[in-house]
């Protein structure tokens, strides 16, 4: 068996299969250390779920690899897979040159990717000093530098919360968090950080432009008040993260522009019933531990593949109705005992109060009413295969 990716979705499902017996596991990983992105975020919480402690993700990142050459998994480092062919068959890239390797079954585990300045389209003049959290972290915690010292912070989901605790860890002060809505997107306790680290939370607030000639000078606020300039020397974009799906898309398997993933049936298997895939590919950013727990049980489903204990793929997705709806997770039900995702994974696309249902067979199967928020997790029950099943966000009038 062949993972592509050793982030925590990777690394668990190597060991997962080794302990279901799987002889010969190899995880084939792009960068010169395996771990993934805990790997570059020297911030707790890390590990809960796992090794029922907080850890910092370097520690929580070396505590999966070594569980996995324990078990007997293969981790191939500067291994960047750059092909996924039918067979399957993985084309990979190293410093030995191109080759092959052919698997019986392969899963996908590549992570995410978060979207740039560029890609966000914000204006202004192009300074240095604007940076992703990600690129922050690598400057941080992999060269021990500091890229400024009074940035200001885009956006609030967890990740934005993330760039707090690095700065913290670099004594870089941010002037101010900012948030187009008037709450933030990720879940309490996370919006107190903010305030116990005195740095002001500016809610209903957008960035107009990015100004500076070197570097960041100030920044350009539309806020209820009108524009108002704030003076800045960096800004770190968080965010807006999207699956790291080129071998997706170049291997031909069905894409989904809702998530950004490949779509999936409940056992995590691809439109190539010897592909699967698990972990933040499947739809941009969830924590470590779930995408750990994640790629653990589509391993079980990827070891009853090899022995014919999967039903067939179905070929009936789930259906969405109105527009409230960002996607649905898995995209397809297959039927059948022990589902790796278990539950239907759902986001909304912007703030809404209302009735999330999912109908089967014509009438609301599962349904409560909550206060949906953009990149928060809402989650529904699986329905039954053959049951036309649909799901919905509908806001309360
Ligand atoms: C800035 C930031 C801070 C975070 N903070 C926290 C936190 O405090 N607590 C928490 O629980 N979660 C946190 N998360 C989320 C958590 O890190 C992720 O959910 C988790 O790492 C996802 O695991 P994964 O295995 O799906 O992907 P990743 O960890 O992204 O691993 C994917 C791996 O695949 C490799 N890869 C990709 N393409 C290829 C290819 N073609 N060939 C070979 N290898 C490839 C990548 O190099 C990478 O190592 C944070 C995320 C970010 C971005």
């Amino acid at each position: 068996m062949a993972i592509v990716g050793a982030g925590p979705a990777g690394l668990a499902a190597a060991t997962e299969l080794r302990r279901l017996g799987i002889d010969r596991v190899v995880v084939l990983e792009r960068e010169s250390e395996p771990g993934g992105v805990p790997r570059h975020c020297g911030h707790s919480p890390y590990g809960l779920r796992e090794f029922k402690r907080p850890m910092l993700g370097p520690a929580y990142a070396r505590s999966l690899v070594s569980q996995a050459r324990r078990a007997g998994v293969r981790i191939a480092t500067g291994v960047t897979v750059i092909a996924l062919k039918k067979g399957p068959c993985l084309e990979i890239s190293s410093d030995a040159g191109l080759s092959e390797i052919s698997a019986k079954v392969v899963m996908l585990a590549t992570g995410i990717r978060e979207t740039t300045r560029a890609g966000q389209l914000l204006g202004g003049t192009k300074p240095g000093g604007v940076l992703t959290t990600g690129a922050l972290q690598g400057l941080v915690y992999g060269a021990g530098m500091r890229p400024f010292r009074r940035p200001v912070i885009l956006g609030t989901e967890l990740v934005a919360f993330s760039a707090i605790l690095t700065c913290r860890h670099a004594g870089i002060r941010p002037v101010a968090m900012i948030e187009p809505g008037h709450r933030t997107t990720a879940r309490w306790p996370a919006s107190l950080l903010p305030r116990l680290l005195g740095i002001p939370l500016l809610y209903r607030t957008g960035l107009v432009s990015i100004e500076g000639r070197e570097t960041v000078e100030e920044v350009v606020l539309r806020t209820p008040g009108g524009e108002r300039r704030l003076a800045a020397d960096g800004v770190i974009v968080t965010g807006r993260f999207r699956p790291e799906a080129s071998l997706v898309r170049l291997g031909g398997l069905t894409y989904d522009p809702a998530t950004g993933g490949p779509e999936v049936d409940e056992f995590g298997r691809t439109s190539d019933p010897q592909v699967f895939a698990a972990g933040n590919l499947l739809r941009g950013v969830e924590t470590a531990g779930w995408c750990w727990a994640e790629g653990r049980a589509v391993a079980g489903a990827m070891a009853r593949a090899l022995s014919g204990g999967l039903p067939p793929p179905a070929s009936q997705r789930i259906g969405q109705t109105g527009e409230h709806l960002a996607y649905v997770l898995p995209q397809r039900i297959a039927g059948g005992a022990a589902p790796a995702l278990d539950v239907l994974q759902l986001r909304a696309c912007s703030a809404a109060r209302g009735r999330l249902s999912l109908h089967a067979g014509g009438q609301e199967t599962a349904g409560r009413a909550l206060l949906a928020l953009p990149e928060r997790r809402l989650l529904l029950p699986l329905p039954s295969p053959g049951s036309d099943p649909s799901v919905s966000l509908e806001p309360s009038s």
